[in-house]
């Protein structure tokens, strides 16, 4: 399926998608053993779309022993690099080639613009998919500097049962930031998709399979969190747990592997990045075009959201200025068109959150720039305005929490010295930004600001070949992309040799 961005096109396109609504286990669709399902909503009108199977511990039970027989099997795990390889990119050539049908139904699904899904959120699914294939046969593994009377190699091998657990706000993407470096090890995979978002993921098993993986080697089990994400966490046979999403789950994640078989758990949780604009900022108009997209880019449902403004105060009001002209031009509305810059809220209880939040900002007194309530409600959607508050102190509930909606907050500062301590007076450290003309101030501020990525004179979360991930409570133990995602997905083991 072809898409190009024309109304017309998009709703014949919308017709025409059939939704694959099973759990997808050895390679095939099967009803949830319960029979129960769970309905998907479109969060833009409010209206289902399909019903899902409902995976529990029993579903998950036979993912995971479908898994394992694949692993033991070997036909993945001990495939050569290169042939994995060709099997991977296979499977990347498929995602490029059902990239429409994939954007649609993230856009349908996850309330997104339809052109942040074409443009952005499927090429990177693609790219993600290619780069680790493309590693695999350049991979070597290490010989220690022992004495001659022994060989020790250092290899590493895949680490078994993979569960990963995805959240919504980048359905495809975060599939593949979990399958890209799993897979390519020679794991065996068992992806829970978000309740809202199950579609694309189950047809990324689909195609999986069809690029030439294994049966088996890939699993996808919808359902809720409380339900699958849970089995998967506390699985006996589950040997490694990858996760996305909350900083609350991420820590149940931890209590499972604890309560259960002590499995690898990495984290990549919530965020409340800074902006940081010193009193000699580079070009303003650059300046206010990277915070707006920072910070409204997927309705701000983005853990790497730039939702703090920490401005020097002698350069704020012109910059604020900029922000909201700019802002003005995000128009809010539907997610299928492709003039839509900032789509709905993923569903009503989240929407209602992130309205209480915005309460909040007015009760403790921050200055309403602009936005502040729910829009198009009579489309029956989800949607809030594009928001700014000024004036607003570090300590308020706004500057504190993940919002993950469009609420930018601006706070202004005397120093460079007061910048980076608000920057890190936070319980999160996935991302910041810093903008200076001084090479030194760059690189004083990058290294004393707490975060897994900073960038400089932009807003950037790097490339694929860069690791993603968080200090403090963004995240645990682990980072996704890049050649360091991949080797978490590995096991070391010496073997040690003796020399007749
Ligand atoms: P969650 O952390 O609840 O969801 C992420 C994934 O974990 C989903 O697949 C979810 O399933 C699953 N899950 C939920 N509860 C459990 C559980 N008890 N055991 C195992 N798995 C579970 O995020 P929410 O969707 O509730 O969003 C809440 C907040 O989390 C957001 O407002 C935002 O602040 C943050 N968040 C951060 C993300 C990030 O990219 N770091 C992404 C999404 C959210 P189910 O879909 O059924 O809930």
């Amino acid at each position: 399926m072809s898409l190009t961005l024309e109304s017309s096109a998009i709703q014949e396109a919308v017709a025409a998608l059939k939704f694959r609504t099973g759990a997808f286990i050895e390679g095939r669709f099967v009803p949830a053993r319960s029979g129960k399902t769970f309905p998907t909503e479109n969060p833009a009108t409010g209206k289902v779309i399909a019903q899902v199977a409902a995976c529990d511990a029993a579903d998950v039970d036979a993912a995971v022993r479908s898994a394992r027989k694949a692993f033991d099997g070997g036909a993945w795990s001990r495939m050569s690099p290169l042939n994995r390889k060709k099997v991977l990119l296979k499977f990347a050539d498929l995602l490029e080639a059902n990239a429409a049908e994939l954007a649609l139904l993230d856009c349908l699904e996850g309330g997104k613009p339809i052109g942040d899904c074409v443009n952005t959120d499927v090429p990177e699914t693609v790219h993600c998919i290619r780069w680790h294939a493309e590693t695999l046969d350049k991979l070597y593994d290490r010989i220690a500097p022992t004495g001659p009377e022994n060989l020790a190699m250092i290899i590493r091998e895949p680490v078994g049962v993979v569960g990963a657990v995805i959240p919504w706000n980048f359905p495809t993407q975060m599939a593949a930031w979990k399958l890209g470096p799993a897979l390519g090890a020679g794991n065996s995979v068992v992806l829970k998709p978000a309740e809202q978002t199950s579609l694309s993921a189950l047809r990324m098993g689909e195609l999986a399979v069809e690029a030439g993986l294994p049966p088996g080697v890939l699993n996808v089990v919808p359902g809720l969190g409380e339900m699958a994400g849970q089995a998967i966490g506390r699985h006996m046979d589950v040997d490694m747990a990858a996760f996305t999403g909350s900083t609350e789950v991420g820590r149940c994640f931890l209590r499972y592997s604890a309560e259960s078989n002590l499995k690898r758990v990495i984290l990549e949780c919530g965020g409340k990045s800074p902006q940081v604009v010193l009193a000699d900022p580079p070009d303003l108009d650059i300046i206010a075009q990277n915070a707006v997209n920072a910070a409204f880019w997927n309705m701000g449902e983005n853990c790497s959201c730039g939702s703090r403004v920490i401005v020097h105060e002698s350069v704020k009001d012109a910059l604020l200025e900029k922000i909201a002209a700019l802002a003005k031009t995000w128009t809010v509305g539907d997610p299928l068109d492709p003039a839509t810059r900032v789509g709905s809220m993923i569903e009503k209880p989240h929407m209602e959150k992130v309205l209480g939040y915005i309460a909040a900002g007015h009760s403790e007194g921050a200055k309403l720039v602009m936005g502040g309530r729910q829009v198009l409600a009579e489309t029956g959607g989800y949607f809030v305005d594009v928001t700014i508050f000024d004036e607003v102190r570090n300590g308020m509930k706004i500057a504190r929490e993940e919002i993950f909606g469009p609420v930018l907050s601006v706070i202004p500062v005397k120093s460079e010295e007061e910048a980076v301590k608000l920057a890190n007076e936070t319980s999160y450290g996935l991302a910041a930004s810093l903008y200076t003309r001084d090479v030194n101030a760059a690189h004083r501020v990058a290294r004393a600001i707490r975060a897994g990525t900073v960038s400089v004179n932009c807003f950037s979360e790097g490339d694929m070949t860069t690791p993603f991930g968080g200090y403090k409570e963004s995240g645990f133990a682990g980072r996704d992309k890049s050649i360091f995602a991949h080797e978490q997905y590995t096991e070391l083991k010496t073997v040690w040799m003796a020399i007749g």
